[in-house]
């Protein structure tokens, strides 16, 4: 069943040659797909273009049967609710505990001050104690999130995604800045959302290794083209 189906895509940002050009693939229910392509080949703008922070030029962008480049404020928000992002800088608060910064993935940063446990429901707290615990990080919990290393940080970044309870993980370059043990436990991790809970990963990577390893399918973006859709069997073959 079709989950993500991109049609067309194209951006141009302002005086620069096509950061997208045509772009179009789908993205099936719980399919774990890689994008790879080298720095600037446009996987981020791809990215950017599904959850619309930013808009393409041309295109659609239809998330489980509507087409988000068309939608007002309100149903955007919805959507928005059932797309997570990781990122490769892991975007948490440092400041914040581990478990303040999951719960923030529930309700979003209105409450981005430090010591704001109390706001949160028991309900909404044991769920968040429960994905952290589904991550191994039960016992960092109150731990800063600036005394934690990096693979555990991304590992409360994929907590905070998944306790929004998502159709899709929007992953940019999640293992970039990670060494290859903590590498691969995040690769695991998605990997795992997309076996067990069923979630879609759409997942930016320029080590082909690994999109190898673990994807159902790869995307090849080269300036701003789609040079390959298909299998890691099929890329192994071609290379
Ligand atoms: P990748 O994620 O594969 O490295 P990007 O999507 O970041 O690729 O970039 C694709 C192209 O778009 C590059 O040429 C980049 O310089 C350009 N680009 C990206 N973001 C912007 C922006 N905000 N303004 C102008 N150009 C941009
Ligand atoms: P690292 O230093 O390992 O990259 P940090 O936890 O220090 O990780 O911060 C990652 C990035 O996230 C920083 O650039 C920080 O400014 C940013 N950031 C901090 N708070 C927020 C927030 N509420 N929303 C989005 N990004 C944030």
């Amino acid at each position: 069943q079709t989950l993500l189906n991109i049609e067309s895509v194209s951006k141009a940002y302002t005086g620069k040659a096509k950061a997208l050009d045509g772009v179009s693939f789908s993205v099936e229910r719980g399919q774990f797909v890689s994008v790879i392509g080298s720095s600037g080949a446009g996987k981020s703008t791809l990215l950017r273009c599904i959850n619309r922070l930013i808009d393409p030029s041309s295109g659609a962008v239809e998330f489980d049967g509507r087409d988000v480049t068309k939608l007002g404020k309100r149903e955007l928000r919805q959507i928005r609710r059932r797309v997570s992002m990781v990122f490769q800088h892991y975007n948490l608060v440092s400041r914040s505990t581990a478990i303040e910064n999951v719960l923030q993935g529930r309700l979003g940063y209105k409450s981005s001050l430090a010591g704001v446990l109390a706001l949160y429901s028991e309900e909404e707290k044991i769920r968040a104690f429960d994905v952290l615990d589904q991550l191994g990080l039960l016992e960092f919990a109150y731990r800063r999130c600036d005394q934690l290393s990096g693979g555990q940080k991304q590992r409360v970044g994929i907590a905070r995604a998944l306790v929004q309870d998502p159709l899709l993980i929007l992953a940019d370059e999640p293992i970039a800045s990670l060494d290859p043990k903590s590498s691969r436990a995040i690769m695991e991790h998605l990997r795992w959302a997309a076996d067990d809970l069923g979630i879609a990963c759409l997942v930016n990577l320029h080590q082909v290794d690994y999109a190898i390893e673990f994807s159902d399918r790869i995307i090849g973006l080269k300036d701003g083209k789609l040079v390959f859709d298909g299998t890691p069997a099929e890329l192994d073959a071609e290379a």
